[in-house]
């Protein structure tokens, strides 16, 4: 079901990873979903970056390792870091966070949350502190968010799953990171289509035109925020949900074409 429809083609697809396109428990929606993107016609393929809250090299290493498609764009770290096709940096992307973000300081003030455990070291990067903070519920993230603005830092803060807590710069965040590709890649935002299953990917379904498409595994808390978002909702889990709203936003293979018929003389 979905709220409206646009019929603008699909130029850029942005998808988060872990329980959207790269299903948790494993299964053939990963086989599914590159054969279903390997039959598109090139002319029609559109851009494709994976937007995860695993670092850049983390995402190419797994995509590898499962066999999804290659990407063209990388968003990684929670929209803290954006790479090529070539595992590069784009230029003028990380110049934008010095301004309020000073991570010693950030993390001296979360390692005094109580409870709170940092995440391993492979999920840390310079523009992201990331922990680990089971159950807590608003009044706890609104009193951390207190804590951090009160010490002058410029900070977006965003728990997802009931577990992940992530600060980032204020301009940080998945939504900022398609954004700003976006503008880069020159894409109009109705020819962007964004997936996902949990809250940290609400910024992307937030973006202005762009279309969206929540799993059917998505997340309470990310339903909860997409009322005024133009999302489809699919029926499918996972890579099939994710198949089954690009197709519904107009992205499809060719129909295939039948056997040729040999002619006699
Ligand atoms: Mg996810």
């Amino acid at each position: 079901m979905t709220r409206r429809r646009s019929s603008a083609a699909v130029r850029l697809f942005v998808s988060d990873l872990d329980g959207t396109v790269l299903p948790l428990a494993g299964g053939d929606g990963v086989r599914r979903f590159a054969a279903w993107w390997d039959s598109l016609t090139p002319a029609t393929r559109p851009l494709l970056c994976y937007n995860s809250g695993r670092l850049c090299g983390d995402v190419r290493a797994v995509v590898r390792a499962v066999g999804l498609p290659a990407p063209d764009y990388v968003i990684g770290g929670v929209g803290t870091s954006l790479t090529d096709a070539a595992g590069h940096q784009l230029p003028g992307f990380l110049e934008r966070f010095a301004n309020g973000w000073e991570r010693s300081r950030v993390q001296e003030i979360m390692a005094g949350v109580r409870g709170i455990e940092p995440h391993p070291e492979r999920f840390q990067s310079p523009y992201k502190s990331s922990w680990s903070l089971l159950d807590a519920d608003p009044a706890r993230i609104t009193a951390i968010v207190a804590a951090l603005a009160s010490a002058d830092l410029r900070v977006r803060v965003i728990y997802s799953s009931d577990r992940d807590l992530d600060v980032l710069p204020a301009d940080a965040g998945k939504g900022h990171a398609v954004e700003w590709l976006r503008r880069k890649t020159r894409v109009a935002a109705r020819n962007v289509v964004v997936a996902g299953d949990t809250e940290n990917d609400l910024a992307m379904f937030e973006l202005p035109d762009v279309r969206g498409i929540a799993v059917a595994n998505a997340r309470p808390g990310l339903l909860a925020g997409l009322s005024t978002c133009d999302v489809y909702r699919a029926a499918a889990t996972e890579a099939d949900g994710v198949i089954e709203g690009l197709e519904c936003f107009g992205l499809r293979p060719p129909p295939a074409r039948p056997p040729d018929l040999k002619r006699h003389p």
